[in-house]
């Protein structure tokens, strides 16, 4: 009896196996003609200075808009993205309507601020990513002092050669680098520092129950003050409440980013978010 129910559990797991094979196939094959089919968008979440309240710039966030399925989290399909190399053409794409998106607010209002784009891991060994770069700027005419890159803390963390390289390579172009989810992985400061980052952006784990958490309080505030000791600006992800907002620009966090100000937008209403900003003087 148990070699039966063990041959029934291997037919069910097999069956299950293919399920989950056959979703992430269509997936996949979804998401390559996704770019062909123009189904991607690029949506802007404001950054704001603490001390100010000034608009200091925008995170760029890929949406996936399924003709089916509606819009898909970019969540659920980066990993899958990354997985089969389509977050390198993926990524450019983003990057190249994100400067000519900025660089077009530039022109049209009252804007200085900065665009911060995310890159994957892949896109740093495998993407040619400073010529990439270089290409984009150029095209778009955004300068490069206008354009952040965010790795995540575990890519910043990653020896190979290659993405130091490329790390190398952007920053001397002069754009700025930031580390994204910080805390959520084992770098320390130190190491951080080893790198050409200028930037650092506190995980929204940390933020989200530090007005009420005694625990998170302390590590953004570590965090803060050995950020700022080592020169490099803080930004707080996931700032929803007054309280955050309060308890951060007490501990000194330069920037922050969240619901609070405003939630990720498709591109028409981050323009119509900056007009209102310029109009507030
Ligand atoms: P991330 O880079 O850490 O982006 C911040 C995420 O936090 C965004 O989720 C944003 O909508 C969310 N968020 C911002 N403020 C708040 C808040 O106050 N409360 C809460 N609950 N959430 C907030 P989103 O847009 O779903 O993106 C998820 C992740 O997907 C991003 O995390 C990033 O890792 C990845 N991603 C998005 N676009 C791209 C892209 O173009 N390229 C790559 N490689 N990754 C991307
Ligand atoms: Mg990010
Ligand atoms: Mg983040
Ligand atoms: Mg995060």
């Amino acid at each position: 009896r148990a070699k039966n129910r063990g041959k029934n559990t291997f037919q069910f797991y097999t069956a299950d196996m293919n399920a989950s094979a056959m979703a992430r196939l269509k997936l996949e094959y979804g998401l390559h003609r996704a770019l062909t089919r123009d189904e991607f968008q690029v949506w802007y979440q404001p950054k704001v200075d603490l001390a100010s309240g000034r608009l200091e710039g925008m995170e760029a966030l890929v949406r996936w808009q399924h003709p089916e399925m509606g819009l898909v989290s970019p969540v659920d399909f980066i990993p899958v993205a990354e997985e089969c190399a389509l977050i390198v053409p993926l990524g450019a794409w983003v990057l190249s309507e994100a400067c000519r998106f900025t660089r077009q607010l530039q022109a049209d209002y009252d804007f200085s601020g900065r665009v911060a784009v995310n890159l994957s891991g892949r896109q740093l060994k495998f993407g040619n990513i400073v010529d990439t770069v270089q290409q984009i700027l150029q095209d778009s005419g955004l300068p490069a002092s206008c354009l952040e890159l965010e790795i995540t803390e575990s890519t910043a963390m990653d020896s190979d050669q290659e993405v130091g390289r490329a790390l190398e390579g952007l920053r001397s172009m002069g754009v700025t680098l930031a580390i994204d989810d910080f805390g959520t992985g084992y770098s320390s400061l130190a190491y951080l520092k080893s790198l050409p980052v200028q930037v650092l952006k506190i995980d929204r784990s940390f933020i989200a129950d530090l007005h009420q958490d005694k625990d998170d309080a302390a590590i953004a505030s570590a965090v803060i003050s050995m950020g700022r000791s080592l020169g490099l600006s803080i930004v707080a992800e996931g700032v929803e409440l007054p309280a955050h907002r309060d308890f951060l620009r007490a501990q000194g966090c330069h920037m922050a980013q969240g619901y609070l100000y405003g939630k990720p937008m498709p591109a028409e209403a981050f323009r119509r978010y900056v007009q209102t900003f310029e109009a507030q003087g």
